[in-house]
C-alpha cells in the first residue's frame, strides 16, 4: 500500500549496476527501450551498500548527474539509507535492515545507535545490551509492550526487534543529528560527504 502511495500507476524501470560503466550501458538501453518512463529503481545495490557504502553512494551521484526522473534505490540498508537522506541524492529508497538485523538477535541502541546484541548469541565484538536498557530509551510499541521479547528467537522475538529497529531508523532520519551519528559510524562513508569529513576531522 506504501508502494502504492508513492508510486501510484506509475511504471517504475529497473538499471543493475556495480559500476559507473555498467549503469552507462544501462541508461543507454533505457533511452532506447522507455524513453518516456517517469521513475529509475537503482537495483542490486544491497551488497555495495552494505560493504562499501562510499562506492554506492558514488554510483548514486553518478546517476543523479545523468537521470532526470524520479530515483528510487532498492535495498538501501541503514547508513546508505541516512546518507541518501542527508546528501539528497534520491527521491525514495527501502531497506529491510530493520528485518534482517532483527533475525539475528540485533537491536539498535537508542543512544549510541549502535547495533546491539539483546538476543542470547556468540558474535564476537559485538557490543550487548540489556533489553531493559533499550526499552527504557525507546518508546517504540515493542518496547512499551514487552521489553524482554527483544531478547527472544523465534517469531514474537524477531517481530519486537523489527518493530523497535523500524521505530528507531525512522527516528534517526527525521533528525540531522542523529543522521550525522549514525554517518560517523561509517568512517568510509562519512569521508565521502564534506561537511561531514569536516565534522569528523574535528571529532578525531
Ligand atoms: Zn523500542
Amino acid at each position: 500500500r506504501l508502494w502504492a502511495r508513492v508510486f501510484g500507476d506509475r511504471l517504475i524501470y529497473p538499471l543493475h549496476a556495480h559500476t559507473p560503466s555498467q549503469l552507462s550501458d544501462a541508461l543507454q538501453k533505457l533511452r532506447r527501450v522507455a524513453p518516456t518512463v517517469e521513475a529509475v529503481g537503482l537495483g542490486s545495490l544491497a551488497p555495495l551498500a552494505r560493504y562499501q557504502p562510499a562506492k554506492a553512494l558514488r554510483l548514486i551521484h553518478y546517476a543523479r548527474a545523468r537521470i532526470d526522473k524520479h530515483i528510487h534505490v532498492f535495498g538501501a540498508g541503514n547508513s546508505l539509507l541516512a546518507a541518501l537522506v542527508y546528501t539528497g541524492l534520491a527521491d525514495t529508497a527501502d531497506t529491510s535492515s530493520p528485518l534482517q538485523d532483527a533475525r539475528y538477535g540485533l537491536t539498535r541502541h537508542p543512544e549510541t545507535l549502535a547495533m546491539t546484541l539483546t538476543a542470547p548469541r556468540r558474535a564476537p565484538g559485538r557490543p550487548r545490551a540489556a533489553p531493559q536498557e533499550i526499552a527504557a530509551l525507546c518508546s517504540c510499541p515493542a518496547c512499551r509492550a514487552s521489553p524482554n521479547a527483544l531478547a527472544e528467537w523465534g517469531r514474537q522475538g524477531v517481530l519486537a526487534r523489527t518493530i523497535h529497529n523500524a521505530y528507531q531508523l525512522l527516528r534517526i532520519l527525521e533528525d540531522p543529528e542523529k543522521i550525522l551519528q549514525l554517518l560517523l559510524r561509517r568512517p568510509q562513508l562519512a569521508r565521502k560527504l564534506p561537511q561531514l569529513h569536516a565534522m569528523a576531522s574535528r571529532v578525531s
